[in-house]
């Protein structure tokens, strides 16, 4: 019997190009059983093309891929029976009801779990017979996580679950993730929301260009930044160099300056002082401790949503 830390999945040095596009560029990580594992970065990292490859829709141009303990070149049909897959551009039908959705997907499996049964997991009971046109986003999405668990899938790939839903409508995904883990899953996924990857997340492979940058768990991730304080606020137009006397690292994104200071309490009187002497107001002012966007700036100079 597999222990409770197994490797479900490990890839290694996997390499996909599109032409001069070097998409997934020699990227490697394992993912534990009962763990979920999040890809995160920005757009055009290469997180599709790596789940695709995973998922048995692409092949890779070289690497290793060991999946359910068996190394493989490439995804077998047996091991797609034990995935559930949530694709990006997941459209149904606009014409079947939920139920019908769940039953025509089933259709496809020797043993499929029951429709109620994953209607209730994904909680779409009281939408059960509305039409997929008349569901909201988030709603939508549920089903779509439904038909990915209609196979009891012991490993599950979410490629951006929550792309473009409003914040009840993502904490709702995430409630799904969460009790799925409970029960046992595997789930790998993708996002460039840095708040749905710390929520989540036992795992993070940061991913940039083609490359994971960065790997550990959420809290490892940003201990990696020691005990500094994030201090931002918005000011348009501001020359940055009259913030030296802060004594802080400073760094702008659009609008908003972003202060990142071991010295927390120089740091706000300097900021205080510069903003009196100069008129210059501060606005929305945020204190924070370091995040994974953090990460991702500290390692690349960008914002993951730029
Ligand atoms: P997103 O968050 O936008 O989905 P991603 O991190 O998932 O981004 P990929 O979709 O894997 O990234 O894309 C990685 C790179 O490969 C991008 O530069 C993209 O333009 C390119 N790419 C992806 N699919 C194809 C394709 N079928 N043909 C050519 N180029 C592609």
């Amino acid at each position: 019997m597999a222990g409770e830390d197994a490797v479900v999945l490990a890839v290694r040095e996997l390499r996909k190009s599109y032409g001069e596009v070097r998409a997934v560029d020699g990227v490697s990580f394992s993912v534990h059983r009962r763990t979920v594992f999040t890809l995160l970065g920005p757009n055009g990292a290469g997180k599709t093309t790596t789940l695709e490859i995973l998922e048995g829709l692409r092949e890779p141009d070289s690497g290793e891929i060991e999946l359910f303990g068996q190394r493989v070149n490439r995804v077998t049909p047996e091991m797609k029976n034990r995935m559930g897959v949530l694709l990006q551009e997941g459209g149904f039908e606009p014409y079947l009801r939920v139920r019908e959705v769940l039953a025509l997907f089933s259709a496809f499996f020797a043993r499929p779990r029951p429709v109620e049964e994953v209607l209730a997991e994904v909680a779409l009971q009281d939408k059960a017979r509305a039409l997929v046109k008349n569901l909201s986003g988030g709603q939508r999405q549920r089903l779509a996580l439904g038909v990915a668990l209609i196979n009891d899938p012991e490993l599950l790939f979410l490629d951006e679950p929550t792309t473009g839903l409003d914040p009840q409508a993502r904490r709702n995904v995430w409630d799904v993730v969460e009790r799925l883990k409970g029960e046992g899953k595997t789930i790998v996924l993708t996002t460039h929301y840095m708040e749905e990857a710390e929520a989540l997340s036992d795992d993070v492979c940061i991913m940039d260009h083609g490359r994971v940058i960065a790997h550990g768990s959420p809290r490892a991730l940003t201990a990696g930044l020691g005990q500094d304080t994030f201090v931002e606020f918005e000011a348009p137009g501001l020359d940055l160099e009259t913030l030296a006397s802060v004594g802080a690292q400073v760094h702008r994104d659009g609008e908003v300056v972003v202060l990142r200071t071991g010295d927390f309490v120089r740091t706000m009187e300097g900021l205080l002082s510069w903003s009196r002497e100069r008129g210059v107001p501060l606005r929305n002012v945020v204190v924070r401790q370091p995040n994974l966007e953090d990460v991702f700036l500290t390692l690349t100079g960008r914002r993951l949503r730029a």
